[in-house]
């Protein structure tokens, strides 16, 4: 087959590199890419936000299926630009990309479907909203309803700080995607991951992952897009794995199914293990991306007919293998981020520290000049590492990271550390 892979960070790296690997495909691109992308697949300089260019690129080049990584291009309506052209693509439609795209729209379909969320509202005007958190009293969650690239949710501890967060959405610091607010309880209890592929009709489970967010070691400082990330996680046991099944994911796909917009693609649910069992507090469309380099390290089964079974709504019979080895990510940035940072800084090693045994490295954001690996974003670089545990994946992912030159980049040094814990007793 020929495929077309949409993105240009860690997760399409690990997605090239996972499908460059199945014997189905026999040509395959990668728009835009970047400069370890270039090692699995094509690099092509289509704008990917121009939909009539995609297509153009898929009939000139007999394109068969297109995968689509970010979640931007699945809100702008791409898959169903490309299913117009008779293009399969793998991802969610526009209506079903709304759960990511519309947190109420997300929390609406709870309500009608009964499926365990926090309490809410959804506001267009300060003034109601203000009213609603003086009546819930904090701590309590602001959500600008649209995409803010992971910065649209304040978690208020104090009165004050819902206030402000309220203020500063009316007055149009996301924009658009602040012209509508949620408001949600708080909801305390551990906060997991977990990763299912639909068809439209049913959903299976992916492997466990875990992301931590903060930039720095111990949890600490601002959120980020995911400082690394492991799998499995030792917290979601048997039992949690069939409650959030039977309670969220196959309410929701099942629910999306009875609207008439079936969701296919991976849903990426973010989960509250609460004293009343596991809550939905929002959803992803797409794979999460640094979950999704460990989880292309720990599976099995060929990717490309799972994706195709998702495009064809054959998921019913159908089985993912993983290697029961765990896999730790550690995201290499650029100093500053997720603040303002340098491009262009020069990155060594990369070869010497590819050799420590079981570990791959993703490129997140770098390009190549003149021989050289350049940065060339926030988040640059994946070093992963599988191992028989997570402690000894994480023991060669900071050995790789040592030989890494790269005197601009920084990185935490504690990744996976609940389960390193763990593992020691
Ligand atoms: P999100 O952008 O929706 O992933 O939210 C960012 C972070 O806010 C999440 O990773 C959670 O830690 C936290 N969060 C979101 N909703 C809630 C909630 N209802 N209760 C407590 N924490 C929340």
């Amino acid at each position: 087959m020929n495929i077309l892979l949409l993105g240009s960070g860690g997760r399409e790296h690990a997605l090239a590199w996972k499908m460059a690997a199945s014997p189905l495909v026999t040509k395959l691109w990668c728009a835009p890419g970047n400069a370890g992308i270039a090692q699995e697949a094509e690099c092509v300089a289509l704008d990917i936000t121009d939909h009539a260019a995609v297509i153009d690129f898929c009939k000139r080049n007999m394109v068969e299926l297109v995968v689509v990584g970010p979640e931007t291009p699945l809100a702008a309506g791409i898959v169903d630009d490309l299913a117009s052209a008779g293009i399969k693509a793998f991802g969610p439609g526009k209506q079903a990309a709304q759960l990511e795209g519309s947190k109420g729209f997300t929390k609406a379909l709870c309500t009608e479907f009964n499926i365990p969320t926090g309490a809410y509202g959804r506001f267009t005007n300060a003034d109601d909203a203000l009213a609603y958190v003086r009546q819930q009293g904090a701590p309590i969650v602001v959500k600008a309803d649209g995409l803010a690239a992971g910065k649209g949710v304040v978690v208020a501890m104090t009165m004050a700080e819902a206030e402000a967060a309220i203020a500063m959405m009316f007055d149009g610091a996301f924009g658009a995607a602040g012209a509508e607010v949620v408001i949600e309880e708080y909801l305390a209890g551990r906060e997991i991951s977990f990763f299912a592929l639909s068809d439209g009709e049913t959903a299976i489970a992916l492997a466990s992952a875990q992301d931590h967010k903060r930039v720095f070691d111990d949890d600490r400082g601002p959120n980020t897009g995911g400082m690394g990330a492991y799998s499995p996680t030792p917290f979601v046991t048997d039992e949690i794995h069939d409650q959030i099944m039977a309670r969220i994911i196959l309410p929701t796909v099942a629910g999306m199914k009875a609207r008439g917009t079936p969701f296919r693609g991976v849903l990426y649910a973010g989960v509250m293990l609460t004293g009343q069992g596991p809550k939905l507090f929002e959803y992803n469309v797409r794979f999460g991306d640094p979950e999704c380099q460990v989880l292309m390290l720990r599976m099995m089964s060929d990717i490309v007919p799972a994706m195709l079974a998702s495009c064809d709504g054959q998921l019913r019979n159908f089985d993912l293998r993983w290697f029961p080895d765990a896999a730790l990510t550690v995201v290499m940035a650029a100093k500053g981020y997720p603040g303002d940072y340098a491009r262009g800084t020069r990155i060594e090693g990369l070869d010497d520290a590819a050799r420590v045994e079981g570990v791959e490295i993703f490129h997140a954001g770098t390009v190549a000049k003149d021989g050289h690996i350049l940065a060339n974003g926030g988040r640059v670089l994946n070093v992963c590492a599988s191992g028989k545990t997570i402690t000894e994946a994480q023991r060669r992912a900071y050995e790789a990271v040592d030989r890494i030159q790269w005197p601009e980049g920084f990185c935490r040094r504690d990744i996976g550390w609940q389960a390193v814990e763990r593992e020691r007793g």
